[in-house]
């Protein structure tokens, strides 16, 4: 059976590992990519079945490089939760307005990490099985 894979898109290392290890420890394939732009860019020749966006990015920051995976028809179907330290009020109901199917705040709980991931990736699951297929 195929491994259900997992864009990582952050700019900072060890954030990256951190993430990297608890999916890969979880049983997920993953690939990284260290700025919005090139997580588009990455999106047009590798399949991803979720992602993990970080806000705060070079290049193109989390929250453009969501409302562009969720223009394009390509792309759109994809789940993508908001790995963040932006805890301001208001910034939550910012990743969700661009797109975000679900957040996350950093530093992170381990719990909430694994639920999160499961609820967000079934709910797409469900998702496709009812829409129209394109
Ligand atoms: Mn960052």
């Amino acid at each position: 059976m195929q491994k259900t894979k997992v864009l990582i898109v952050e700019d900072n290392i060890d954030n990256y590992e951190l993430v990297r290890f608890l999916l890969e420890h979880s049983g997920y394939e993953t690939f990284w990519a260290h700025s919005g732009r090139e997580a588009i860019t990455m999106l047009k020749t590798e399949r991803a079945d979720l992602i993990l966006m970080d806000l705060s990015l070079p290049e193109m920051d989390g929250w453009t490089a969501t409302e562009r995976i969720k223009s394009d028809p390509q792309t759109k179907h994809i789940p993508i939760i908001a790995l963040t330290a932006h805890t301001l009020p208001g910034d939550r109901k910012r990743a969700l307005d661009a797109g975000c199917d679900g957040y996350l705040s950093k530093p992170m709980n381990l719990e909430l990490f694994a639920e999160t991931i499961e609820q967000v990736l079934s709910k797409a699951k469900r998702k496709r099985k009812s829409g129209p297929i394109l």
